[in-house]
């Protein structure tokens, strides 16, 4: 009895180091990804064709089969990315959909009255030709409203590299939501909303570093004309309205007591401000 005692002991005192031990030697790996350091919001996979997912080295995303649009596409920027490339304007179908599949195609988008509408956007993948090539494939556009797409969303893009060439490093969810009609004979989905999710850290930081201070901007705005010269700072909402609306659930693998923290925040614009750094008087 007293033996077996010893023994438990033992065994239990050497699993305790094993585990220990283990969780040093290798940390939980939280993504394989860095376009989705911060989760996959929609449990995206290869199973569900509506729910799609694609992984390239410049972005990933969730592609919606039946509405020849993405759900959601997620990207990091940082200043590695920008570059002097060109823009390539190669529109062109994702040759990686699975055989069978619609391939949207540029000319969905003729007459339609809608610009094809980046996700991630040329100017962030400007650091060889390559990569810029790949933001003009169909599948990561959408039909978006002229004046939502040349207006307040190309400012907050802007907006966006501007943070990016200051040294911080942007964690970007950009996706949709709802139905306002098609485009080529029912393919492709006009979306009612087009939402953005994005995540400011210093440098190199890591998911685990994410805490209630921690800057983040979300809006979420009609795909609609007639509203060019809004500020995007008018769309300002919360991460937790967007996951309302949408059902997805970002920022996953930030811990979920921070989650609550700042998925409930809406960004201050005079927080927003951009802090020159070589202002002139
Ligand atoms: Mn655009
Ligand atoms: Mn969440």
């Amino acid at each position: 009895m007293f033996a077996s005692k010893k023994f438990l002991i033992l065994l239990i005192t050497l699993l305790l180091t094993l585990t220990v031990g283990c969780t040093i030697l290798f940390p939980k790996q939280v993504a394989t990804n860095p376009h989705l350091a911060f989760g996959n919001p929609s449990n995206a996979s290869k199973t569900d064709p509506n729910n799609y997912l694609i992984e390239k080295p410049q972005y990933v995303l969730s592609y919606n089969r039946d509405k020849g649009i993405p759900n959601w596409v997620s990207w990091e920027l940082n200043q590695s990315w920008l570059g002097e490339a060109p823009r390539s304007n190669n529109f062109r179908p994702d040759d990686t959909l699975p055989e069978g599949w619609y391939h949207v195609a540029p000319n969905d988008y003729t007459k339609s009255g809608f610009d094809k509408g980046h996700m991630v956007p040329s100017a962030d993948r400007s650091n060889n030709p390559e990569n810029n090539a790949a933001t003009f494939l169909m599948t990561n556009i959408i039909p978006q409203a002229p004046d939502n797409n040349q207006g307040y969303w190309a400012r907050l893009e802007d907006y966006e590299r501007t943070l990016a060439n200051q040294g911080n490093e942007l964690h970007i969810i950009s996706g949709v939501y709802g139905e306002k009609g098609t485009i080529a004979q029912g393919k492709v989905s006009i979306p009612a909303r087009i939402f953005k999710i994005i995540v400011v850290t210093p440098p190199n930081e890591s998911v685990n570093s994410i805490n209630e201070f921690t800057r983040i901007i979300a809006v979420d705005t009609p795909n609609i004309n007639g509203n060019r010269d809004a500020d995007w700072t008018e769309f300002l909402t919360s991460v937790d309205a967007i996951e309302k609306e949408t059902g997805y659930d970002f920022l996953s693998h930030v811990n979920p007591s921070t989650q609550n923290i700042v998925e409930s925040k809406i960004a201050q614009v005079t927080d927003l401000k951009l802090k020159s750094r070589t202002r002139k008087k």
